[in-house]
């Protein structure tokens, strides 16, 4: 999933993540419930019609960003008090306030209301972190249940039920078929949490699936472990998360990492990676990663990635994109995020493909990349 932090994927226009054949976007309700607010979203029908974006989307709870980016934050049984990182303005999210505000925003997915434990803890620290994460989970579920139906939506939107059922490829031929609204709601996923504490993180995961979701997400991770035990609570923690239900990691993460993960048995995955390295000059290809400001590319008159399709590649030389980043110029940040975003893609629809070939058919993944994706080369 790009991150969409402000309900825009930094640089690129959502008619070309369209042509990219991205299937869902992320949203930061942190972010869209301090600026435009959920209000302003709700009145105007919701992100997919704000933003202009028919295909899914995802929102997270408020809740990383609060502990990442807001000052003079107090956490307490009840929830969050913080200062808004734009203004200092004074603030409160618990998990129905976080709630309300997702369902506000009208997201497909949303995410209960957790605390990020922070790395290092200590084991009491863990547990009580976690336990508290399982008590919001439940208020979480308990105040969606109640409010379900308040979304802002129209007769004209997919079931995000359908939409986990089926797979988000199937959204543009789910939207277009008639009857797919019916009282359908969004999906709220519980959250792991736990730390890096295998046995907390088994119980968390026991005890988030007593509660009850439509999938569930490895919350607490990416937030400056050693790789080596990232993957290591990964795999320990996807032992006990249902297979037919999307498995959802947070925060990751390199083109290496997410086809590790997808391996292990990850569906879902998100990270600001391609489009912040994008914007910084750090290109990843299929001959490994470039930083195209350096002054060996001035005068490189081939292709960012020989391999790649993506329009950036199919036009534009390293001299090129290595100019208009040294010239500071709108358009480097602009391509190099388009190249990222689809090298990440591709990444990913390589991997449907795999995991199409191993279970002796072809996939929703792979028909997804026989059909639409094969016209998105220039
Ligand atoms: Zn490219």
């Amino acid at each position: 999933m790009p991150v969409g932090t402000l309900a825009s994927v930094k640089g690129v226009s959502q008619d070309i993540l369209d042509e990219l054949g991205v299937q869902i976007l992320l949203g930061n309700t942190y972010h869209l419930y301090l600026r435009p607010g959920v209000d302003q979203v709700r009145t105007l029908g919701g992100l997919h019609r704000f933003m202009s974006w028919s295909r899914a989307i995802l929102t997270d709870s408020g809740g990383f960003q609060v502990f990442s980016l807001s000052d003079l934050r107090k956490v307490s049984e009840e929830g969050v008090t913080f200062r808004s990182h734009l203004d200092g303005s004074s603030h409160f999210f618990s998990p129905e306030s976080a709630t309300e505000a997702q369902i506000g925003l009208g997201a497909d997915i949303i995410m209960a209301f957790d605390e990020c434990t922070e790395y290092p803890a200590d084991s009491q620290r863990t547990r009580n972190s976690m336990e508290m994460t399982l008590r919001w989970a439940e208020r979480s579920k308990k105040y969606f249940e109640e409010h379900k139906h308040e979304v802002p939506w129209g007769n004209d939107h997919v079931a995000p039920d359908a939409i986990v059922r089926g797979g988000a490829a199937e959204t543009d031929e789910l939207r277009s078929s008639e009857s797919t609204w019916n009282g359908h709601t969004q999906a709220l996923f519980g959250i792991v949490q736990g730390g890096m504490d295998l046995a907390l993180r088994k119980e968390s995961a026991e005890r988030t699936i007593e509660i009850g979701f439509p999938g569930y997400a490895i919350g607490g991770l990416s937030v400056g472990e050693p790789r080596a035990l990232t993957r290591e609570v990964v795999e320990a923690t996807l032992e006990y998360l249902p297979k037919d239900k999307p498995r959802y990691l947070m925060g990751v993460g390199t083109p290496e990492e997410i086809i590790e993960y997808a391996n292990l048995g990850v569906d879902m995955m998100d990270c600001v990676l391609p489009t912040r390295a994008a914007r910084h000059g750090l290109l990843f290809t299929s001959e490994g990663k470039i930083s195209i400001k350096q002054a060996r590319y001035a005068s490189d008159g081939g292709p960012l990635d020989p391999k790649c399709g993506c329009r950036t590649c199919a036009r534009y030389s390293r001299a090129y994109l290595r100019h208009l980043y040294a010239s500071n110029e709108i358009l480097a940040q602009i391509l190099n995020t388009i190249h990222n975003l689809s090298f990440y893609l591709d990444t990913m629809q390589s991997v449907r493909h795999s995991i199409g070939l191993d279970h002796g058919e072809l996939g929703k993944g792979a028909r997804f990349l026989s059909g639409e994706q094969s016209q998105l080369k220039p």
